[in-house]
């Protein structure tokens, strides 16, 4: 396939405007061909309008032939094969064994997500039968599922480019849901993106989807991705990516006329605990594994460990002197664009200016591209509590650890973070049973809680939370990794004494299509 530099308006290409971009690789900090022309406003009016229309057959399709569309989506990007992946490489300098991972993390995705369209229950079918005998009144029949919200916005994230991208979770849950999708790409890999566009598109021409089920939209997020926000043909909004842009969407979001959800994942420092019976057990062990979740993928995971917890006592003492060390002999490596790696070495000089925090590591890099290096920094839990520059995320392979006295220290901290992803726990049993208020304290503001072990590592797989409360997200009650990110774009519909021709399959006596449903309280295939 060829990558042409035009958005994907339903089968149509877009046309060559009057704003372009390239791709840059960060490796060298040059640009890429070949160019790449913003939607203009007709091309994004034109794609929702395709979207609204391909929204009332494509949620019409049964789960089998979702399915279907979904695996072949999977089989068109398996058959894009190196070209996909020398692209992606070139525009995020990501190696070769990552990509080649993400690719199938991927696919594994949009197949799991098909194996839950094509088995169904995840409609939470409800059937009360009418009882026309009750006394006072009689009770009508009621049956109720969910149904697929509409078209839906996603903005794909730099850091995943396929996992988190075009093809990646927030599509793939709102395509098995019954809703198109119109990705606006993210202009750090446009030309991966495109690959991957064209891939759906030949997957909708092979399983027979309506035109419109799916666009893609080349162009900056302020003009191109707001004007898809605002329109009134998109029903709601799946982002990765900063605060301050997720912000601003949830902003544009709830001031339309018909306010919509929008789904954000946003920043996260990913607490680590470290209790003092695991730092006395497991000290150079926990000093490595943090090391390698530290600086993995150059830190650019929402998972990255930002901010760890460490007694301030002699073991306390020994981890962070192996950890320093082995952060300090980390190699300098790629970051995924030049803005990310301002923002990262911006970041990083700030807090080691901060002349409440004691500066560990900051490597030295080797000047080619966009050079992430490892920084460690120190403080206290009290200047932690004061500070609150020091609880922000730095993206990147940064970690600052905060050293604690007491109990009641540690407590403070977990009770002052904002809304996280993820928090980990290192203890042993004894620990665990000592410090069970933690938990308590945990459960209210992660997703998460990983014991003994590194938050990086998101399994995909129907159990998983990648979620988490404000400002982790934009809405703590949701997931964009695993089964449940289905239930971001879907709303609740009732159907009372409708008859039964008129009931979608799933609702119909005799249960058509042999899914678990709640019949008169009770579940029942
Ligand atoms: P970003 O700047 O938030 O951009 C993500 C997407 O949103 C892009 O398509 C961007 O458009 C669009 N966008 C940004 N601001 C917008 C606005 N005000 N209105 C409409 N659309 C907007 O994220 P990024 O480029 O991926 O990385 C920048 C920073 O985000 C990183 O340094 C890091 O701090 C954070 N980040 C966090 C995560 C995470 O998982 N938590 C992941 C990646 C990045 P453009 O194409 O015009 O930029």
């Amino acid at each position: 396939m060829q990558i042409n530099g035009l958005s994907l308006i339903g089968s149509s290409t877009g046309a060559l405007g009057d704003s372009s971009f390239n791709a840059i690789d960060p490796s060298t900090a040059k640009e890429i061909e070949p160019p790449f022309y913003a939607a203009s406003a007709d091309e994004t009016n034109k794609a929702a309008d395709l979207a609204q229309n391909a929204f009332l057959h494509y949620s019409q399709k049964t789960g089998a032939e979702r399915a279907a569309f979904l695996r072949a989506i999977a089989d068109q990007i398996e058959a894009l094969g190196d070209t996909l992946t020398q692209r992606a490489m070139a525009e995020t300098g990501l190696p070769e064994g990552r990509i080649q991972g993400e690719t199938g993390r991927t696919t594994g995705q949009l197949r799991l997500f098909a194996t839950v369209a094509e088995e169904g229950s995840w409609v939470e079918a409800r059937i009360d039968t009418a009882l026309p005998d009750r006394q006072p009144i009689p009770k009508p029949d009621i049956r109720s599922m969910k149904r697929p919200l509409g078209p839906v916005a996603v903005f794909a994230a730099s850091n995943f480019p396929l996992a988190f991208s075009v093809a990646g979770g927030d599509t793939a849950s709102a395509l098995a849901s019954g809703c198109p999708v119109i990705v606006k790409a993210h202009s750090s890999h446009p030309g991966t993106s495109e690959l991957v566009g064209q891939a759906i598109l030949a997957a909708i021409a092979e399983t027979g989807m309506p035109e419109g089920t799916f666009s893609l939209l080349h162009g900056s997020g302020r003009v191109v991705g707001s004007a898809l926000v605002t329109h009134p043909a998109i029903q709601a909004v799946g982002f990765t990516g900063s605060t301050a842009g997720g912000t601003a969407l949830m902003k544009l979001a709830s001031s339309r006329p018909q306010p919509i959800p929008v789904y954000a994942e946003m920043g996260s420092v990913n607490p680590v605990f470290i209790l003092p019976g695991a730092a006395a057990s497991n000290g150079p062990g926990l000093a490595s594994g943090l090391q390698v979740s530290a600086t993995m993928g150059v830190g650019q995971f929402c998972t990255n460990p930002g901010v760890v917890l460490v007694e301030s006592s002699k073991t306390g003492n020994a981890i962070v002197s192996s950890f320093t060390e082995e952060m300090s002999k980390a190699p300098s490596a790629i970051m995924l664009n030049p803005g990310i790696h301002s923002a990262y070495t911006g970041g990083v000089a700030s807090r080691s200016g901060n002349e409440k925090v004691n500066t560990l590591v900051v490597n030295d890099d080797d000047g080619v591209g966009c050079p992430g290096v490892a920084a460690v920094f120190e403080v206290s839990a009290d200047t932690f509590l004061e500070d609150e520059s020091l609880s922000e995320e730095i993206f990147g392979p940064e970690t600052t650890l905060v050293r604690w006295n007491t109990k009641e220290d540690l407590l403070a901290v977990a009770e002052e973070l904002e809304g996280q992803l993820t928090a980990t726990i290192h203890g042993t049993d004894e620990d665990l049973e000592n410090y069970a208020d933690l938990v308590a304290i945990l459960e209210r503001k992660v997703g998460r809680i990983v014991y003994n072990g590194f938050p990086t590592g998101v399994e995909v797989c129907p159990s998983m939370v990648h979620g988490g409360p404000f400002p982790a997200t934009s809405d703590g009650r949701s997931t964009s990794v695993g089964t449940h990110a289905i239930e971001r774009f879907i709303r609740l519909v009732a159907y009372q004494s409708s008859p039964q021709s008129l009931l979608p399959n799933e609702l119909k006596d005799g249960n058509p299509s042999g899914i678990m449903r709640m019949v008169n309280g009770e579940y029942s295939r």
